[in-house]
């Protein structure tokens, strides 16, 4: 049978960042089989589906194979000598403010490492970053300033444990399948389950209590719940008092709410809010988890601090199965964040404008460092549309399906003077670049991932990559090495792994040998350290070492309905897709199930247009329109449709909007308003 494999190898499903183990089964050269790993503390063996049948991308005829040089308009291959030896001409004339690049989360901690590295040092230049502004960048902001850090604060095995489970802004079925297995099979054996959605998504059907509250209100709705919290004296003297500070501020914050205005805002009865609030802080424990449902808003960093003051006012964090916990979208966004691939931060979130700190990456690279914040990924596309940014080096992520308006993101990336895109496929945004360089995937490479709860993770490589692509560190180093840098000649992952840990203390005392068999939880800091699946135990890392309480307002979103655009969408996943689709579009099978965008809407909206599914209709906001067909969905608000953005025929950020929270940069990728025409 051409299907039973001759070996296996383990390692990790790159998809979700869930972290699946998974054993690849190799045949003739070529990935044959998935398997869950049953030995993997995070999926027991199981798999969802991207994760057990999803790998027809890595054998595709469509990977790239050579290095493309864009040449009178058009794409010749080339061999690595002159791609590298035109990227390095080209960078040597653009170092500083003129380049920046963006990292990926889907590439591995090493690689990131290298990637900012190679940006702070050989470039000069401080504008790194990655997908992680699309998404949990107000987790990183919010959470370091209210708990001292942005990752999540407890593992995923303890969430069956958990007495009370709030599942707030997180459609965990679709987007992060196994640990939804997790929080279904906590319900069963006694966990009380609390789903919050502007949406009535398949988790709902679980939960004891289900809060369906308007788009964009969260804020005013976990501040409702603080209320009742505090008012009815269900919070926990003893931790406050140990453990945090500002509590008198929150309080007064909250008295002079009204519940009038509450349950306008947030469109739910204060009598459900009350049920909510008891549930919660009678969890003992009770866990949170949210993803990009809470963060991706104008007031992204506000929501992330409501939620922190639900954990803080129980006393619900430093302890098992309780915690803050925002589920990390693709496979390697924690490591990438832990990389330092961020404009703010080395490695191990240490700051850039710390002098001692400076000196000892400088002393380390033996390389010269700028002490200064770089832009964020959104600032980095305005730059490069108004002209100023002249070089971009973007590896492995595909901003034109991703980013928000990406009409702008086309201007940007057609302005800038050398774009240079690594990927395994040619996507949407490797089409513009000047230079494309072919990279190896996942089974093709060894490296580590770090997954949505801090374990960082080994993965192997199980077959050669095809022709002359390589590792992205492989293809960094190359670069660096052409422009006759140092600091570069690692002849392994693991070298560069050593390099990294030497320098980041939450992984100091991580090495592969330690890796080998269920990963460690960073905070590592000693090679004697088992590492921390909970975080927060003794002390926050913040200045005080408090939890710290932040009062907050309600503030609506920056795009409100009208008479013109009178639909709020907002877009979410497909369990059948991936991100902008690269990969799982490459997949038969997952197109077969799912393989044409749709746009959702509520039954009564939709017989109001005289809608009833399948039709093709044209969707238009103030930034552009798109078609496809409509699907009747009685999950959805009245007002409300939903799409995703994994297919490139209709592609959703077409019609969402730039307005981004302040603190973190992330764009309100949930509310953008549009109107609809049947055609
Ligand atoms: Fe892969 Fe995530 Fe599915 Fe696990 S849950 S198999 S990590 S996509």
């Amino acid at each position: 049978n051409s299907l039973t494999p001759a070996r296996e190898v383990k390692t990790i499903c790159p998809y979700c960042g869930v972290g699946c183990g998974i054993y690849l089964g190799i045949r003739g050269g070529e990935i044959v089989s998935v398997r869950g790993d049953p030995e993997s503390m995070v999926n027991q063996g199981k798999l969802c589906v991207k994760g057990r049948f999803a790998y027809e991308f890595i054998n595709h005829p469509q990977r790239l194979k050579k290095p493309l040089i864009k040449k009178q308009g058009k794409f010749e291959e080339v061999g690595w000598d002159e791609a590298l030896k035109l990227i390095a001409d080209k960078f040597s004339k653009y170092s500083g403010n003129e380049f920046a690049s963006i990292a990926s989360a889907k590439c591995t901690n090493e690689e990131n490492y290298l990637l900012q590295k190679f940006t702070r040092g050989v470039m000069e230049s401080p504008h790194i970053d990655h997908c992680a502004r699309l998404c949990h960048a107000p987790s990183v902001v919010g959470l370091s300033r209210s708990i001292g850090s942005g990752a999540m604060s407890n593992s995923i095995a303890e969430i069956g444990q958990a007495g009370c489970i709030m599942a707030i802004g997180t459609n965990t079925t679709v987007s992060h399948p196994v640990l939804a297995l997790q929080i279904i099979k906590a319900v069963k054996t006694g966990s009380k389950l609390i789903v919050i959605n502007p949406q009535k998504i398949e988790l709902a059907k679980h939960a004891d209590i289900f809060l369906q509250h308007n788009p964009g209100s969260d804020v005013a709705l976990l501040m409702a719940i603080a209320k009742v919290i505090v008012d009815e004296g269900l919070y926990n003297q003893s931790f406050i008092e140990e453990r945090t500070e500002n509590f008198l501020k929150l309080k007064k914050s909250l008295e002079i709410l009204s519940w009038d205005e509450l349950e306008h805002i947030t469109g739910v009865e204060k009598e459900k809010i009350r049920q909510t609030a008891y549930m919660y802080a009678e969890g003992d424990p009770s866990s949170i988890l949210y993803a990009m449902g809470i963060t991706q808003h104008s007031h992204g960093t506000d929501n992330v601090l409501a939620v922190s003051n639900l954990a803080l006012l129980t006393g619900n964090l430093g302890r098992e199965s309780s915690g803050v916990n925002p589920l990390r979208g693709q496979n390697n966004v924690q490591g990438s964040c832990d990389m330092g691939t961020l404009p703010n931060v080395f490695p191990g979130y240490q700051s850039v404008e710390d002098p001692e700190i400076v000196e000892k990456f400088q002393k380390a690279w033996n390389m010269h460092l700028k002490p200064v914040n770089g832009m964020m990924l959104s600032e980095i596309f305005e730059k490069a549309r108004s002209g100023d940014l002249k070089s971009l080096y973007i590896m492995g992520e595909n901003p034109l399906l991703s980013e928000p308006d990406i009409q702008k993101v086309k201007m940007a990336l057609e302005n800038v003077e050398f774009l240079v895109v690594q990927d395994i496929f040619l996507t949407e945004t490797a089409r513009q670049a000047d230079v494309v360089l072919p990279a190896a995937s996942f089974a093709e490479k060894e490296g580590t991932f770090t997954n949505t709860e801090r374990r960082v993770q080994r993965i192997k490589k199980a077959i050669i990559a095809p022709g002359d692509s390589k590792s992205d560190w492989e293809i960094i180093s190359a670069i660096a090495k052409k422009m006759e840098k140092s600091g570069f000649d690692f002849k392994s992952a693991e070298e560069i792994f050593s390099e990294m840990t030497a320098l980041t203390p939450i992984y100091g005392g991580i090495s592969y040998d330690r890796l080998e068999n269920q990963g460690l939880h960073w905070p590592c800091l000693d090679i004697d350290d088992p590492g921390t699946p909970i975080l927060h135990q003794n002390q926050f890392n913040t200045p005080s070492h408090k939890g710290i309480f932040h009062p907050l307002e309600y503030i609506p979103s920056a795009e409100i309905p009208d008479e013109e655009y009178p639909f709020i969408l907002g877009t979410g996943r497909s369990l059948y897709q991936y991100h902008t689709g690269s990969m799982t579009r490459k997949v038969n099978g997952l197109n077969y199930i799912d393989g044409e965008e749709f746009l959702e809407i509520n039954p009564d909206d939709a017989s109001n247009l005289n809608i009833k599914g399948g039709e093709w209709l044209e969707i238009s906001s103030r930034r552009g329109t798109i078609r496809a067909r409509s699907r009747i969905n009685p999950g959805l608000l009245s007002g409300c449709v939903s799409m995703t953005f994994h297919f490139q025929e209709a592609p959703a950020n077409c019609l969402t909007q730039t307005a981004r929270d302040p603190v973190s940069g992330t764009p309100e990728l949930k509310i953008s308003t549009v109107k609809i025409r049947v055609l």
